[in-house]
């Protein structure tokens, strides 16, 4: 199996991450990717873009070198209520938003918390994927995660990232998680989170534990373009009934 698009993918904009948007497409290109999405952390990340850098992204190209480009954002989630750093007449310009717990943006939480505040950023019209939800700093009860997902037609992501350094001790979460991705037929989009070039399209470790818990291809969205377009348009026609 071979994915073809990768989403999740920091430039230097966001301020801890390492590679211009060009060097990543170059990246993207020797690598055989097919569509790469630029998703910078939301404005309340430490030294991360401001608004402005979002409301801008309508200058870049929607293809280049080849590569069909997003644009998107990894907002951070920053309360119980599942409320985003970013607003919503940001998140409409978007390709796609994906949206996250971080801690440094996060207030930290019990379960029941954390669980609500992922849960309820799922229901914000715009965002599409949840993204690291293995992340052992904030633990969820995964079942209801999963369930909202599938209620809302929405992704997860597994996170390649988080089995190679990122995010100490996630690797039994995410286990857990492929596993009840796999039982229950949920869909998942598997991200790099990449800082540097080298990483862009990296996505073995998540990937052999995704096979190895049975999730199937047609489970991963990112696993072929016609999957990922059905995805993404669907997506589109959810946000423009709700606008
Ligand atoms: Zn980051
Ligand atoms: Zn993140």
């Amino acid at each position: 199996m071979k994915l073809i698009a990768d989403l999740h993918i920091h430039t230097i904009a966001s301020g801890h991450a390492y590679s211009t948007l060009e060097e990543i497409l170059a990246a993207a290109a020797a690598k055989g990717l097919k569509i790469i999405g630029t998703a910078d952390h939301g404005p309340s990340m430490p030294g991360g873009p401001d608004l402005y850098h979002f409301g801008n992204l309508r200058v870049l190209p929607e293809e280049w070198r080849g590569i069909r480009l997003l644009k998107g954002v990894e907002a951070n989630i920053v309360d119980y209520a599942g409320n985003l750093d970013m607003p919503e007449t940001y998140l409409k310009k978007l390709d796609y938003a994906m949206a996250g717990i971080h801690a440094i943006c996060y207030p930290g939480g019990t379960v029941e918390q954390n669980t609500r505040a992922m849960v309820r950023a799922m229901e914000n019209p715009y965002v599409d994927v949840i993204v690291h939800p293995g992340n052992p700093e904030f633990p969820i009860e995964a079942e209801r995660v999963l369930a909202a997902a599938r209620r809302l037609e929405k992704v997860i992501e597994i996170n390649n990232s988080s089995l190679c350094g990122s995010r100490k001790g996630s690797f039994a979460n995410c286990n857990r998680i492929a596993h009840l991705v796999a039982e229950t037929g949920a869909q998942i989009i598997i991200g790099s989170d990449a800082h540097f070039s080298a990483d862009v399209g990296r996505f073995d470790d998540a990937l052999k534990m995704c096979q190895a818990a049975g999730v199937k291809e047609e489970q991963i969205i990112n696993s072929s373009e016609e999957r990922f377009w059905a995805y993404l348009e669907k997506r589109c026609k959810q946000k423009s009934l709700s606008s």
